[in-house]
């Protein structure tokens, strides 16, 4: 069976815009990953007359109904009373959370002064499952009523995370003998919409197992999550869809399962015996950071250079200073120049040069922000993109490294580049 879940968040500083609903995004997260659909989030404020009405609508389309925040001692905090009055059930106190409660302010909160509303949360729904804050003092729980399930997980973010990890998943898997394993496929070259474009009707077909992309940063990843009895069935279920999937998107996916695309550059270049240095312009060592990001790299990576003003690309990294003048520091020119030097200063086998412009005004000789050479050089030969990315700064940084990471990657893999 598959179950429908709605979730929520309950708090009046989240209507007032005062904090984002990270703790709906945690849940969801967590539930998309056991195969549960959720399909609405709702958001109320402290009263109980609103969420009374917000109960009663996702009691009549979800299966499943988690609500965050209000399990505090303050008098706003009002959802366990007010689930447990729409689903008939008396709130019993319960001994061994007070005790656990004492012993929270005793140990963790150095003897702080308790006050008689602290021991409102150990009030909880006759018969429910009590779930153990490991973070704070605030219990919650889980219960069964009239065939649909109800979760209440605490708002601060640290104790909701980790209440959702240790209880909450384990008691939603204990609901279906079926287990969920998913593979993701990771892709840079296209995006997301294009991605989906080519595979929409194949994701619309699909039932178990399902597709689903998500972007992110300048990439694109793939979901693919089948229900099963055992892993072996869940696997077999997604090798065809998976194999389909790679002869229709070819070689722009560069992994599966992997970490990220520096990960998958950092273990070509060790497969590969192969040294890399860097030159860097507008990326300001962006390329450098998400290389060393890899614990090991430092057998491939030699090194980097930020030569980030014009003087500094000749007098450190020897780039012709009347090519500068002449075809502007932004050009494929330097940037090929740029690789071939740092490559030559390292030693190295391969050497990436990257400059450009991020914004937000163009430079002198009049190119967009956002124009970007990323060039490599190997062996006796050369490559360059000339790149137009229309984002912010930080994006069209974060764009042109995993560019230059995608050149490599296609280099030492034999693809065109
Ligand atoms: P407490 O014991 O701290 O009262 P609680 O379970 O009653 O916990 P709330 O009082 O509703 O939770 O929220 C406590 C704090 O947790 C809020 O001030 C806010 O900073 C954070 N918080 C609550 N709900 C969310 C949410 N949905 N997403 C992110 N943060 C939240």
């Amino acid at each position: 069976m598959t179950y429908t879940a709605e979730i929520i968040g309950v708090g009046t500083e989240l209507l007032l815009g005062n904090i984002t609903n990270t703790d709906a995004q945690d849940v969801s997260k967590a539930l998309s990953e056991i195969g549960v659909n959720v399909y609405f989030h709702t958001v109320v404020g402290d009263n109980p007359e609103r969420l009374k009405q917000a109960v009663a609508i996702a009691r009549g389309r979800a299966d499943i109904i988690i609500t965050t925040g209000g399990l505090g001692p303050t008098c706003d905090d009002l959802t366990k009373q007010t689930l447990a009055e729409a689903f008939g059930k008396q709130l019993v106190f319960s001994e061994d959370e007070a005790q656990k409660i004492c012993d929270f302010f005793q140990r963790r909160l150095h003897n702080m002064e308790m006050t008689e509303n602290n021991f409102q949360q150990a009030y909880l729904p006759e018969g429910c499952t009590i779930f153990d804050n490991g973070v704070g003092t605030a219990p919650g729980c889980a219960f069964e009523s009239e065939g649909k399930h109800v979760l209440m997980l605490p708002g601060p973010p640290r104790e909701c995370r980790d209440m959702l990890v240790k209880c909450a998943v384990p008691y939603l898997k204990n609901l279906s003998d079926q287990e969920i394993h998913s593979h993701n496929i990771h892709i840079f070259g296209m995006g997301e919409s294009a991605v989906e474009a080519r595979l929409r009707d194949m994701m619309n077909a699909m039932e178990n197992p399902t597709l689903a992309p998500y972007a992110k940063d300048s990439e694109v990843q793939l979901r693919l999550t089948a229900k099963a009895k055992s892993k072996a069935e869940a696997d077999s279920m997604m090798a065809p869809v998976l194999e389909k999937i790679q002869g229709i998107l070819g070689d722009i996916i560069y992994g599966i399962d992997t970490e990220t695309l520096e990960n998958t550059v950092v273990g070509l270049l060790k497969e590969n015996s192969k040294t890399l240095a860097t030159a860097e312009s507008c990326t300001g060592g962006l390329l450098s950071k998400r290389l060393t990001d890899i614990a090991g790299a430092s057998k491939v990576f030699i090194g980097g250079m930020v030569t980030y003003a014009t003087e500094s690309k000749t007098s450190l990294l020897g780039v012709d200073a009347g090519l500068i003048r002449e075809k502007g520091v932004a050009s494929r020119e330097v940037a090929e120049q740029m690789a071939i030097m740092v490559r030559r200063r390292f030693s190295t086998d391969l050497g990436v040069g990257i400059t450009g412009i991020t914004g937000p005004d163009s430079d002198e000789s009049g190119r967009e922000p956002g124009t970007v050479f990323v060039a490599l050089s190997a062996e006796d030969r050369l490559w360059c993109r000339s790149l137009s990315l229309p984002f912010d700064r930080g994006r069209v940084r974060t764009a042109a490294s995993s560019h230059a990471l995608d050149m490599i990657r296609r280099y030492l893999t034999g693809l065109e580049i």
